[in-house]
């Protein structure tokens, strides 16, 4: 499945709802699938984690596609390497945040 086939099938599944919703709302559900996702690594489940990491990969589409982000165009900002220093590996000072 491309990033383009997810967005998609994200829309189809949760679009009414989530523009019912809207993009603050569905940004805290984000939030929230975060800090679930932070329990799953802090216990190391790996049932959890696989879950913790879908759910935030689905509500960050949810939220890209509320706010008119496409997901194809936003991967492609690293196609080339590290958006920062454009390195493959990224060669950016470890306290800089990637
Ligand atoms: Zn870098």
């Amino acid at each position: 499945m491309t990033l383009r086939e997810f967005q998609e099938r994200i829309i189809a599944i949760y679009g009414v709802r989530d523009r019912r919703r809207g993009t603050d709302a569905t940004f805290r559900w984000l939030v929230e699938e975060v800090g679930e996702l932070a329990r799953a690594v802090r216990t190391g489940d790996a049932a959890s984690l696989d879950e913790e990491v879908s759910d935030v990969l689905a509500w960050s589409v949810s939220v890209a596609t509320l706010a008119g982000v496409d997901l194809e165009a936003a991967a492609a900002r690293y196609a080339s390497g590290c958006p920062r220093c454009g390195r493959i590996p990224c060669e950016c000072p470890l306290d800089v945040p990637a």
